[in-house]
C-alpha cells in the first residue's frame, strides 16, 4: 500500500466516525519557542488549552512535522526521519479515552479489504500509564493480549505541554516485526524489533507547577477532557510494505536509487554506505519541504537547519565517492516522489530548487578551500600528544575559511579524532569580545566627532533668538 494511500485510508475512516479533514499546517511553527511543527498537534494548542473555538470538535489530520532532535538517529535507526508525516485524531472536549482506543485498535486490525490497515492482533503491543487500569481493560477488551501490554511511569507515558494547562496520560501502539528483529519481551526491551507507531494521549487533568516530566501538581480533573493522538505515517508504511526501514517506502526511496546511479555503490552493499544513502533520502526530502514552505538557507534558526541539511547531503554523496553537484539530480526525484501527496510542491519548485542549487555551489567552494587545511589538522592532531585538532586550528578553519565547526567535528569525528572544541570557543568568545569593544570605540569615536564639531560652534557665540522670532511670528 503507497504511503499516500495509507494516509488516506485514516483519514476516509475518521471522516467517517464524524471527524473534519483539515489540511497540513505549515512546517514553521506557530508556536515561537520551535522552528518547526514538531506534532499533529502543534497547530491545535489553542483549542487544546480552551483558548479558541475549533470548527468541529472531531478533527483529523496529516501533519508535516521536523524533528532536529532526531537527525543523530537518522540512517541508523529504522525509524527516524527529520521530515515526517503525523496522523491524528482529535477530540476536544467531545469523545474520550474508549472510543479513542476502539478507533486505533479497529482501523489497525480492519482487513485491508475492507478499508482498513490489516495489522495482524498478535502483532500489536501497547504500554499504558501506572494507574490506567481503565485504558487496559479497554485494550483487552477490543482484543488485545494482556500479555502485550507494559507498563510505563510518567518519564514515558504521561503527556504535558511543558507548562500549566492539559496534561494526561498516553497509551502507545507498537508493532512486533519478530524475532528476526531482536529480543522478545516488549518494547522496553528492544526498540528495534518493536516498533512504535501511535501515540494515544488522554488529556483529563489540569496540571501546574511543570518542573519536570516526573515533577509536577495535578491540579484536578478538566471538565473539557481531550483526544490528542499522533501515528507516524512513514513507519506504517514501511511495515505495511515489508520493508526494513522508513528510508525504503515509496516516498523516499526513489532517492536512494538515484543516489546509486550517481555513486556507482549499491544499497545493501555495506553498513556504512547505506546509512550515507539513508541520510542522503531522508535530508533531500526534508530540505525539499522545508523550502517549499519558504525557508532559505542562512546562518541561523530554520535557515540554518535548512543549511545543515543541505551540506550533510553533499557531503554524504561526496563520502560515497561523488564530486559532482548533486542536488540537480536529487531535488526533482523527491519531488516527484512527493507530489502525488502534495501537489503544490510544484508551485514553488522552480525557486526552491535554484536556491538549493546556489547553495550546493556555495558550499562545494566552501569544501574546497577548507578541505585540505582541515585534513593537515587532523594529520598533526594524530601526531601530537593532544590527539586532537586544536581549538586554534578550528578557529581558523572558521574564521578565514568560512568551514563551521560542525563539519569539522564531523571530518575529524569521521577520522576517529576529538577537537578541542572548549578552545575553539573561547576563541570565538574572544573575537566576540574583540568585535564588541571595536564596535564601543567607534561609536565613541562618532560622539566624539558630533562633539568636537559643536566645540567649534562654541566659539562663535550664539545669539539667542527664540522669544523673538516666536512672537514676530505669532503677530
Ligand atoms: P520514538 O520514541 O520512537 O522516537 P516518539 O515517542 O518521539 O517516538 P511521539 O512524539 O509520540 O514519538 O510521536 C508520535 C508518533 O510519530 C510516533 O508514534 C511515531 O510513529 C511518529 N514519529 C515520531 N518521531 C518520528 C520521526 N523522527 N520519524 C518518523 N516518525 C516519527
Amino acid at each position: 500500500m503507497r504511503t499516500s494511500e495509507i494516509a488516506s485510508r485514516f483519514q476516509h475512516y475518521f471522516e467517517k466516525q464524524d471527524h473534519l479533514v483539515l489540511p497540513s499546517a505549515s512546517l514553521i511553527s506557530p508556536n515561537p519557542t520551535t522552528l518547526f511543527t514538531i506534532a499533529g498537534m502543534v497547530p491545535f494548542i489553542p483549542y487544546l488549552l480552551g483558548e479558541q473555538t475549533p470548527p468541529n470538535r472531531r478533527v483529523t489530520s496529516n501533519q508535516k512535522c521536523v524533528r532536529t532532535l532526531d537527525i543523530d538517529e537518522v540512517g541508523k535507526t529504522t525509524r527516524h526521519g527529520t521530515f515526517f508525516q503525523m496522523l491524528g485524531n482529535f477530540s476536544f472536549g467531545d469523545y474520550f479515552k474508549a472510543e479513542a482506543i476502539h478507533y486505533a485498535w479497529d482501523l489497525l486490525t480492519m482487513p485491508q479489504d475492507k478499508g482498513g490497515l490489516g495489522f495482524d492482533p498478535e502483532t500489536l503491543w501497547v504500554t499504558t500509564y501506572t494507574d490506567d487500569d481503565e485504558a487496559r481493560s479497554l485494550w483487552v477488551n477490543e482484543g488485545m493480549d494482556s500479555e502485550h501490554m507494559e507498563i510505563l511511569g510518567m518519564e514515558d507515558n504521561f503527556w504535558t505541554t511543558g507548562g500549566p494547562g492539559p496534561g494526561g496520560p498516553c497509551s502507545e501502539i507498537y508493532v512486533d516485526r519478530g524475532p528476526k528483529y531482536g529480543k522478545e519481551g516488549g518494547p522496553s526491551v528492544d526498540d528495534n524489533r518493536y516498533i512504535e507507531i501511535w501515540d494515544l494521549v488522554f488529556e483529563n487533568y489540569a496540571v501546574d507547577n511543570v518542573k519536570s516530566k516526573t515533577d509536577m501538581h495535578i491540579v484536578g480533573e478538566l471538565d473539557n477532557k481531550n483526544i490528542d493522538t499522533g501515528a507516524g505515517l512513514e513507519r506504517i508504511a514501511y511495515l505495511l510494505q515489508g520493508k526494513e526501514n522508513i528510508y525504503e517506502t515509496d516516498e523516499i526511496y526513489p532517492v536512494i536509487e538515484a543516489a546509486e546511479r550517481l555513486s556507482g555503490h549499491r544499497y545493501g552493499e555495506d553498513e556504512q554506505s547505506d546509512v550515507r544513502f539513508r541520510v542522503v533520502a531522508d535530508h533531500v526530502r526534508s530540505a525539499l519541504m522545508i523550502m517549499s514552505d519558504g525557508v532559505r538557507p542562512s546562518n541561523v534558526g530554520r535557515g540554518y537547519v535548512l543549511r545543515r541539511l543541505l551540506r550533510r547531503t553533499v557531503r554524504s554523496m561526496k563520502m560515497l565517492g561523488v564530486n559532482e553537484p548533486v542536488l540537480p539530480t536529487l531535488f526533482p526525484i523527491s519531488k516527484e516522489a512527493m507530489e502525488a501527496s502534495y501537489p503544490e510542491l510544484n508551485d514553488t519548485f522552480h525557486d526552491v530548487s535554484e536556491a538549493a542549487y546556489g547553495e550546493e555551489d556555495a558550499f562545494r567552494r566552501t569544501l574546497e578551500n577548507g578541505t585540505t587545511i582541515l585534513d593537515a589538522a587532523v594529520k598533526k592532531a594524530k601526531q601530537s600528544n593532544a590527539g586532537e585538532v586544536s581549538g586554534k586550528d578550528a578557529f581558523t578553519l572558521h574564521d578565514t575559511y568560512g568551514f563551521p565547526i560542525e563539519l569539522t567535528l564531523e571530518i575529524a569525528g569521521e577520522q576517529g579524532v576529538n577537537v578541542n572544541e572548549k578552545g575553539f570557543r573561547e576563541l570565538m568568545d574572544e573575537q566576540k569580545s574583540r568585535a564588541r569593544a571595536d564596535a564601543l570605540k567607534k561609536r565613541h569615536n562618532v560622539d566624539l566627532s558630533v562633539y568636537d564639531d559643536f566645540k567649534k560652534t562654541l566659539t562663535n557665540p550664539i545669539e539667542f533668538v527664540g522669544y523673538k522670532e516666536h512672537s514676530s511670528r505669532s503677530t
